[in-house]
């Protein structure tokens, strides 16, 4: 299996650091308001990589962040005049009702940056001791970029040419020591939250999160680090800046990046004002069709977002549900009994679908020409299945079907049974949040459960549930 390392600049053999397992991080959301459909793109694309991992056998653990402090969640509170952690906790829980909605699985952690400060100031403070860092009059805590001699080799950029370009706009007054230096640590403004440190009470800065929460939850490395394109430069390359500083060893093997998701060519965000959220595509369309879309291009290629394309991946989804649904009911009253050599003929050359999926998806996760795969793999079922088929024929190209479409995060099944898989993760992940004496975050998962009309009850032998 082939992916492109952004940090190598090419496709390369995938091979994890230990035999069988993979440490994945995915940088999530900022909580400030309800998620548009560009940061779909990413959930969608890596939850996708993730099922493939999976479906290879891997046992992955995928750990994806929501920053829950930060100014936008600071001026929202202010704006709506409540505490920044209620704007935070409202926006996880609509953001996870809209991954739940299009199918992206919980991740195995979704840590939270505001739970995780401790570990920030154990970072923080060891890269101070090794040089790495620094503290100024004010008490801000500046990463000293210069240092650390990788600078640069993930975005590519040349240190001496960021000096030059950063001179320009260097602010009077600032304390750094080098315009580069950027913020691991910065005190409070009047009204804000923060948090005790060493330096000042404060809080930390962006890059300083992903770097701690990657090491609490994977380890010093790991295998594959994702996010948007946008985030190579400064983001991720200030994250491995900090965390090889620290951990003094290589922080991810392999580096991925999605490519944006554009309205009339331009970049969709929320500063341009040119976005839909989820839940305003979710009024309009089933969000498999808005999974379906993204799929429907590769992951490195931009992808223009429009009515016509929604449209072409409505009818093509209906088409693959169609298929899986006629299997079904042909089966439900087929004939019992073993598979005729005929039929295990026909199941045999299904298999050059299968393998036509798999060489698209081993080639960087070709999401695009493994749907054609699946829609060949459809065209066959409707000329190969009728009524005077067996059942255990019938089933195995059922069967065959749906696990692809699986890998795609894509439903052909009753939305009940998926519901039950929903309901049984998001029960795991708050048993796992109580344990780690989480309770906010446990409380908010039974809140979201009880909205979608779950009723949990703790017994002697664990929790069982049921619906209102
Ligand atoms: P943010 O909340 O802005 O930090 O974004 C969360 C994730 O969404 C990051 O991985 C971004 O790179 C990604 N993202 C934001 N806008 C887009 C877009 N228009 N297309 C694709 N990915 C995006
Ligand atoms: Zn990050």
């Amino acid at each position: 299996m082939k992916l492109y390392n952004t940090l190598t600049r090419r496709k390369e053999d995938f091979v994890p650091l230990e035999e069988g397992k993979v440490s994945m991080y995915v940088c999530g959301p900022t909580v400030y308001n309800y998620i548009h459909i560009g940061n779909a793109r990413p959930m969608i694309v890596f939850d996708t990589v993730r099922r493939y991992l999976e479906y290879k056998g891997y046992d992955v653990n995928y750990v994806s962040n929501f920053t829950d402090v930060d100014d936008k969640i600071i001026k929202k509170s202010v704006e709506e005049g409540v505490s920044a952690e209620e704007i935070s906790r409202r926006y996880i829980k609509e953001c996870q009702k809209d991954m739940a909605d299009m199918n992206v699985k919980p991740a195995t952690t979704h840590p939270l940056a505001t739970q995780e400060i401790g570990g920030m100031l154990d970072m923080i403070g060891t890269l101070i001791e090794k040089g790495y860092a620094y503290a100024a009059e004010d008490g801000t805590v500046y990463y000293r970029t210069r240092n650390f001699k990788g600078y640069g080799k993930l975005s590519g950029k040349n240190i001496d040419d960021l000096e030059a370009g950063h001179r320009d706009i260097q602010v009077s007054g600032d304390l750094k020591e080098d315009p580069l230096d950027f913020v691991l640590w910065k005190p409070k403004k009047e009204g804000e939250p923060y948090w005790e440190s060493p330096w000042c009470e404060g809080r930390p800065g962006w890059h300083i999160e992903c770097s701690v929460m990657a090491k609490k939850y994977l380890g010093n490395e790991i295998d594959i680090h994702a996010g948007g394109e946008d985030l190579i430069f400064p983001h991720h390359e200030n994250e491995i800046a900090q965390s090889e500083a620290a951990n003094g060893t290589q922080f991810a093997k392999y580096w991925m990046h999605n490519a944006f998701l554009n309205i009339d060519n331009k970049k969709m965000s929320k500063s341009l004002g040119n976005f839909f959220t989820v839940r305003e595509i979710g009024e309009k369309y089933d969000l498999q069709v808005l999974r379906f879309f993204m799929l429907s291009a590769h992951y490195r290629s931009p992808l223009n977002f429009s009515a016509d394309l929604m449209e072409a991946a409505k009818s093509g989804l209906d088409r693959i549900v169609t298929a899986a649904e006629n299997l079904k009911r042909l089966s439900a009253h087929a004939a019992d009994g073993a598979m005729t050599d005929a039929e295990r003929e026909l199941y045999t050359q299904s298999e050059q679908f299968v393998e036509k999926f798999e060489a698209a998806m081993d080639d960087d996760f070709n999401t695009a020409d493994a749907v054609s795969a699946v829609f060949e793999l459809v065209k066959f079922c409707n000329t190969n299945a009728s009524a005077e088929h067996t059942k255990v024929y019938l089933d195995a190209l059922s069967a065959r079907l749906a696990q692809l479409c699986d890998v795609l995060g894509i439903i052909t099944e009753k939305e009940e049974e998926v519901l039950d898989e929903e309901i049984e993760a998001l029960i795991a992940e708050r048993q796992a949040a109580r344990k780690a004496k989480d309770f906010a975050r446990a409380d908010a998962i039974r809140d979201q459960l009880s909205g979608m009309g779950i009723i949990l009850k703790d017994t002697r032998e664990g929790v069982t549930w049921k619906r209102a």
